[in-house]
Parts: C-alpha cells; sequence; structure tokens
C-alpha cells in the first residue's frame, strides 16, 4: 500500500497509527486502497502533462503504479468495521450530515501526535495533529477522536457539500462472499441464548468470509436462573424475587484464559469457572435448591403455617385444664426443635417437625375429648 518498511516504527508501538513513521500522503494512499475495493494506486501530483498544442505528452493514469493489494471483500469488510468506528466508535467526531463516513482514529500514547484517517464515498483524506519533534507533546489527553476528528470533519463537510451519499464500497457483501453471523466475544463461536446472558460480553454481530465464519456455537457460556437463598438452580418453587439469571463462562483447559492468575481472569471474566466438565456435564453438577424445593408448599408458606401451629398450640397448652403431663412435655420439646428448624431455610428439616407437631396436638386434642366425654358419661 505504499508503505515501505522503513518507514514503520519498529523502536515503539509499531504500526498502530499515529506512532508509526508514515507520512499523512502515505497514509491516505493506504485508505483509499481501502476505499478502492483493495486496489493501491500511487498517489500523483499531476493529472497530465500537455504540449503547446494540447497534445498529451503523460497521462498519470497511465504511467502510475496501480495493483491489487487485497480482496474486495476485504476492503468491504474494513470499510465496514471504520462506519461503525464513526458511527458509534471513537470516531463520531468525523461525522458529516448525510453522509456516509468510515474512519480511524490514531492516538499516541505519550501524546506526541494524534491521527485521524477518513473516507467518504468521493474522498479520502488524513491528518495528523503533532509537533516536528516528538519531544514536544500535545496537552495531556489528546485523542485522533478530539482533537484531529474534528478538524477533518470541518474541512470534509464543506466540500461535500451539495453532494450525494451513496455506499462507500457499492457491493452487495454476499455476492463478495461475505456472511453475517452473531458471534460470542469471549469463545468466538456462534453465539447462544446463554452467551447473550452476559451482560460485560454480549454477542456482535460481524461480517465473515464464507470460508472463515464460525459454524461452532459455544460452549463457554452457560446461563443458569439461581436462587440466592442457597446459589443453586432455581425450581419452580424459588420466589422470583430471589431467582436471577447468573452467566458463568466455562474455561477448559485448552483454553489459554485457564492458566491466566485469576486477579486477571476475574477481572475480564467475573463468573469464570475453571472446568473439564462439558456445559451438560456442568450444569448436572450444579446444585438445586433444597430451601425452596420439594412439595406442594414454599418454604415460606411452610414457616409461616409452622409459626401459626406454634401460636396455636401454645394458646391451646396456656388454657386448657387438665392437660396430661406427659403430652405437654411432648408438645413443648416438639415446639423447641421446630423454632430451631425455623431459625433456618431448610425444608426438609422444618418439614417433618412441623408434622411430628399436627401429630402430637391432634393427639392430644383426640385424649382430650375422650377425657370430656368420659367425665361427662362418669
Ligand atoms: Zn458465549
Ligand atoms: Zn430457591
Amino acid at each position: 500500500m505504499g508503505a515501505t518498511e522503513n518507514k514503520v516504527n519498529v523502536d515503539g508501538a509499531g504500526l498502530a497509527l499515529g506512532t508509526s513513521g508514515f507520512t499523512p500522503i502515505q497514509m491516505a494512499a493506504a485508505y483509499s486502497t481501502i476505499a478502492n475495493k483493495g486496489v493501491y494506486q500511487e498517489p500523483l501530483s499531476f493529472t497530465k502533462v500537455l504540449d503547446a498544442e494540447g497534445n498529451v505528452i503523460l497521462d498519470a493514469d497511465e504511467v502510475r503504479d496501480t495493483h491489487r493489494v487485497f480482496q474486495e471483500s476485504t476492503a468491504w469488510m474494513l470499510v465496514d468495521m471504520m462506519t461503525d468506528a464513526v458511527k458509534t466508535g471513537t470516531g463520531t467526531k468525523a461525522k458529516i450530515t448525510d453522509m456516509t463516513v468510515a474512519g480511524k482514529t490514531g492516538t499516541n500514547s505519550d501524546y506526541a501526535s494524534v491521527y485521524f484517517a477518513g473516507m467518504t464515498p468521493y474522498y479520502v483524506s488524513t491528518l495528523w495533529v503533532g509537533h516536528d519533534y516528538p519531544i514536544n507533546k500535545l496537552k495531556k489527553g489528546s485523542s485522533g477522536g478530539n482533537e484531529a476528528a474534528p478538524l477533518w470533519q470541518a474541512y470534509m463537510a464543506k466540500i461535500h457539500e451539495g453532494l450525494e451519499d451513496k455506499a462507500i464500497i457499492d457491493a452487495d457483501p454476499t455476492s463478495l462472499g461475505l456472511v453475517k453471523r452473531t458471534i460470542c466475544p469471549v469463545s468466538g463461536l456462534l453465539a447462544t441464548d446463554a452467551c447473550k446472558g452476559d451482560e460485560d460480553h454480549k454477542p456482535v454481530t460481524e461480517w465473515f468470509l464464507v470460508e472463515k465464519a464460525p459454524t461452532a456455537y459455544c460452549d463457554m457460556h452457560v446461563t443458569l436462573s439461581i436462587c440466592s437463598a442457597e446459589n443453586a438452580i432455581a425450581t419452580e418453587f424459588c420466589p422470583p424475587d430471589s431467582v436471577s439469571d447468573v452467566s458463568y463462562v466455562l474455561i477448559r483447559p485448552d483454553n489459554p484464559l485457564y492458566n491466566f492468575d485469576d486477579e486477571y481472569l476475574l477481572k475480564a471474566l467475573p463468573n469464570a469457572v475453571r472446568t473439564e466438565l462439558t456445559t451438560d456435564e456442568f450444569i448436572a453438577s450444579m446444585k438445586t435448591c433444597t430451601v425452596h424445593a420439594d412439595g406442594s408448599l414454599s418454604i415460606f408458606e411452610l414457616k409461616t403455617k409452622s409459626q401459626d401451629l406454634i401460636q396455636q398450640v401454645t394458646d391451646y397448652l396456656n388454657t386448657a385444664n387438665g392437660v396430661p403431663q406427659d403430652m405437654s412435655d411432648t408438645l413443648k420439646d416438639d415446639i423447641s426443635a421446630l423454632q430451631v428448624a425455623l431459625s433456618g431455610y431448610q425444608y426438609s428439616e422444618i418439614e417433618p417437625l412441623f408434622e411430628k407437631l399436627t401429630n402430637d396436638f391432634s393427639a392430644l386434642q383426640n385424649a382430650m375429648a375422650q377425657q370430656t366425654q368420659d367425665g361427662n358419661g362418669g
């Protein structure tokens, strides 16, 4: 693209825009190669040389170096990406009303210079801001998006006045062998519903060459409904306000992330889980919520019923006359055992104690009814 190797700054950040030794004209030639569907055209400062009679002695178009650098499909994808960068990315300040703009910002890490390279359906232009000697810095925090893009926009908007908007590369991407795929940014594979549950790494839709497009689905994301009572898979009995979708990212040993320090891994992927299990095995290995599981009563209903029963039995024992001592003791023991269980949320612990108190209480009521009958009879 006209970028000869000795122009590339190899001592620092290398090729990144804004830090390399490219001149703006070389940069413009490179970007026009993209806009020109992948065909490089040598930048020229003249179009024709004519003699005194007006005969063409030199036609720039015939002598300039022109050759294909990359496929039209590649150029199309680059334009698509750079259009997004101006629409919603770092280059938004280069937007021109009613005109398609694609571009890329360049920001030097130590504010030595900033860059904006942009294109429209009509022109490519690059703009570099900096000092002759990089020892002189721009103001701290300068960026290609904030300093170079607005300047670029100011003169480009003027020369596009009255021009009709059109595509930068007017081609149907499908006919270029491209396909659109929604992929998971973590695995790089086709996104699943589970990937959509990861708020921090939402699936992205991108264009791919047909032969390079991913065909397998992401096997790293698992999204499960988790009940907070036990941090376990929610059941239909779990109350909605304790249930939320949690997205796990399964990191297998063959993934480079597997060997990352937790500090780095968990910063990028807070729900990362190192595992050798398949997705199905992982789900099967998860505990199901036992707090709210099992039976027709939810734990909260069971607890309420238990409290009511304790109150009812206590009232009865306080008011009834002639309760046999052994039965009274049994019921009091039942109540204290149930109260201990009620301090937790284990359905399986509360339920049998609730049943025992229910049974012992009805046994007492039966005995008392019998006693009354006997008394009346005697
Ligand atoms: Zn995924
Ligand atoms: Zn639950």
